[in-house]
């Protein structure tokens, strides 16, 4: 039987953090920032952005959103190893918090950078009104693994009993507490190397 797997989006197959800095000089609501300064995945938690939550939460959306956006690349080896991981048998699913006022986005960023490669995408529309838990869609699909850069999607997803890689980024160095199910990468070559 085929294997599948869930992979995130953002930070995970496309380098939106850094494109959507460089894009506004290094600022997030005008508050200077650098990519390695994030240590928080919501940003709208860090204390730089006290009292302006819902501005910094809007920040990435809108970005999302702007004609810059087309510009963002994706993650170092993540084409690379998408093919080779296709080639090999793998379904591969996106399943991404982004809301779903970005899907028409999303999609074509997906055919232009990452064409054929990607079997679906499932929105989990965080911060939105239908929000729903990724364990839920990565069960849904029958997925065999997830690949996440968000502690705590993937705490939720290895919590159903689903093998759950986690790409170490800034924002989920200190988070160490672990179901067994989690293993921290450091590229897409290590997963390519797990998964093949
Ligand atoms: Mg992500």
């Amino acid at each position: 039987m085929r294997k599948i797997i869930g992979i995130d989006l953002d930070e995970v197959l496309s380098e939106t953090v850094e494109h959507a800095l460089k894009a506004n000089d290094y600022k997030i609501c005008g508050i200077p920032i650098r990519k390695e300064q994030i240590n928080d995945y919501y940003i709208f938690r860090m204390k730089e952005f006290e009292g302006m939550q819902q501005e910094a939460v809007d920040f990435f959306g809108d970005f999302l959103l702007s004609e810059k956006a087309k510009e963002i690349k994706p993650v170092d080896g993540a084409y690379e190893k998408l093919k080779e991981l296709k080639s090999a048998g793998y379904t591969l699913n996106v399943v991404t918090a982004r809301r779903d006022f970005l899907k028409d986005r999303t999609y074509e960023w997906l055919d232009k950078n990452l064409p054929s490669l990607i079997s679906d995408v499932y929105f989990t529309n965080s911060f939105g009104d239908n929000q729903i838990k990724k364990s839920e869609v990565i069960k849904k699909i029958g997925a065999d693994y997830m690949f996440e850069d968000n502690f705590e999607y993937a705490f939720d997803v290895a919590s159903v009993g689903v093998k759950t890689f986690l790409l170490e980024k800034p924002w989920n160095a200190n988070q160490t507490e672990n179901t067994g199910l989690i293993k921290r990468i450091a590229s897409w070559n290590e997963f390519s190397l797990e998964m093949l």
